[in-house]
């Protein structure tokens, strides 16, 4: 177990208050099983010597962590969803439990999902279903592995509700999750600041996104300073999505952590074909979150950030840091693609990535594929790689070295491994008809260990 520190609540989330969270309790569930621990990434913040029985009564049963938050928090936010202004949301069936610092002195946050009503569950019941939980333990290994900054899925409690919900057979189980996150600052929380006038608020986020959350110090414009970070974070993680082959769904601004980490998955998917118009959410009729829009969406939500800062300062600084998005973001699809790929970005890396996309789009070549195949640059067997569009992507790719991590034993011995959503379904299946959670295990471990194959990807900002 690593030696984290700590949170001090006199120094940390209660310097947002007043007027940023509200004191709640979590539900008095009628049973605790544990189904999930995420030792790995407890092990990051010194959690993982917790015995199960301390581990059920932190997060099935909301025991304080010593020296932490004693009162779990609700945040208060709003957001743009679907592009109409919402300020009745918040966090409606989950609260921030506990801030700790990680291994690198990190400050980060362990939220909720499923732990009851609050102030801002309006007609909703304040909880999660397990199949909602398990799907986010996939979400989160498979989008981590795959080189994506996101919350990590720490803890999965089935609490022996049973609920409601239209779209699954009814009623179905429920489960208390604990995510660990890079901050629950959104976009949307500084919406709300600003739909209030709340301009004291709004400094009091933007000095605490710079100084704890970015480890900065404020300079002369600390909003414009504040927004280039979240452009730069956030053109990563639009990248990020894209080579991962990743629809999140719903990219609402309440959604966007304003650290730039992935968070939040409910009806996600990742796409088989590189189709730009594949929509994740049964809700997205107009297809806004389609894969191939993320950035587009992700941008219009940065913008909104730009939006609630003018009470602090004037647009042209904040239209400066807006403009840098679509840049950064094309190298961040760059650098990306070619650490997916195997191969040393240069400065082809760019007309190397449109002629594979060429290749992939409306063909039926899956992404996964794709990648496991050319993985060091040479074709390997099983799948076609002849035709027009593939010439121009020979062509393209030809001069780029391997990196050398294609030497991997990975490569040459495993199959492509992909999380689509038929596997998905079966990997509920097991443990909703025959009790048998060894697929959902089995398959994190394959994840991870593709994971370890690909190693860390390239930071866009270093
Ligand atoms: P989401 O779509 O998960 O980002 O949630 C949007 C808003 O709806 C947030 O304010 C959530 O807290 C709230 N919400 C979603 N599901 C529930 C639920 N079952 N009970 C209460 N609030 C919910
Ligand atoms: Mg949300
Ligand atoms: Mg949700």
């Amino acid at each position: 177990s690593s030696q984290a520190t700590r949170y001090d609540p006199a120094k940390e989330i209660f310097a947002l208050q007043p007027d940023f969270a509200d004191d709640v309790k979590a539900a008095d569930f009628p049973d605790a099983i544990l189904r999930y621990r995420n030792d790995r990434a407890a092990a990051g913040v010194g959690l993982d010597s917790l015995t199960d029985d301390e581990w059920i009564s932190h997060f099935g049963r909301f025991e304080p962590l010593p020296g932490t938050l004693r009162q779990p928090l609700a945040l208060r936010y709003h957001g743009h969803q679907f592009r109409t202004y919402n300020p009745d949301i918040g966090d409606g069936r989950g609260f921030l439990f506990a801030q700790l610092r990680d291994d690198r002195g990190r400050l980060l946050d362990l939220g909720t999902k499923g732990s009851g009503q609050t102030p801002y569950s309006r007609f909703g019941d304040g909880r999660l279903t397990l199949k909602g939980g398990v799907r986010e333990i996939l979400a989160t290994e498979m989008l981590e592995a795959l080189g994506v900054t996101t919350s990590r899925t720490l803890s999965i409690i089935e609490t022996g509700e049973a609920l409601e919900r239209n779209d699954e057979p009814s009623p179905t189980r429920a489960a208390v999750m604990v995510r660990l996150s890079h901050s629950h600052i959104r976009i949307g929380s500084f919406q709300r600041a600003a739909y209030f006038d709340d301009k004291a608020l709004l400094e009091r986020l933007t000095n605490y996104a710079l100084v704890k959350l970015y480890e900065e110090e404020p300079g002369n414009c600390p909003p414009a300073q504040l927004l280039g970070r979240v452009v730069e974070r956030t053109a990563d993680l639009a990248a990020s999505y894209m080579v991962a082959g990743f629809v999140h769904g719903v990219l609402n601004s309440d959604n966007i952590n304003v650290t730039g980490e992935s968070f939040d998955y409910g009806p996600w998917r990742f796409t088989p074909l590189w189709q730009p118009g594949f929509t994740a959410a049964y809700f997205d009729h107009s297809g806004l979150y389609a894969f191939g829009r993320q950035a587009e969406a992700i941008h219009w939500d940065v913008a909104q950030l730009a939006v609630s800062l003018r009470p602090l300062v004037e647009a042209e600084p904040l239209i400066e840091q807006l403009e840098r998005f679509p840049q950064l973001y094309g190298d961040a699809m760059a650098r990306r693609f070619c650490w997916r790929l195997g191969v040393q970005p240069s400065d082809d890396a760019s007309a190397m990535v449109e002629a594979a996309v060429r290749g992939m789009a409306g063909g039926e070549m899956p992404i996964d594929r794709f990648f496991h195949d050319w993985r060091g640059g040479e074709s390997r067997e099983g799948a076609d790689y002849s035709g027009e569009p593939w010439a121009a992507f020979r062509e393209a790719i030809a001069g780029f070295g391997a990196s050398g991590d294609d030497k991997h034993p990975y490569w040459q011995d495993a199959a492509p491994c992909s999380m689509h959503i038929d596997e998905v379904e079966q990997i509920w299946s097991a443990i909703a008809e025959r009790g048998d959670w060894g697929p959902l295990h089995a398959k994190v471990a394959a994840v991870r260990r593709m994971g370890e194959a690909l190693g860390p990807p390239p930071l866009l900002i270093s």
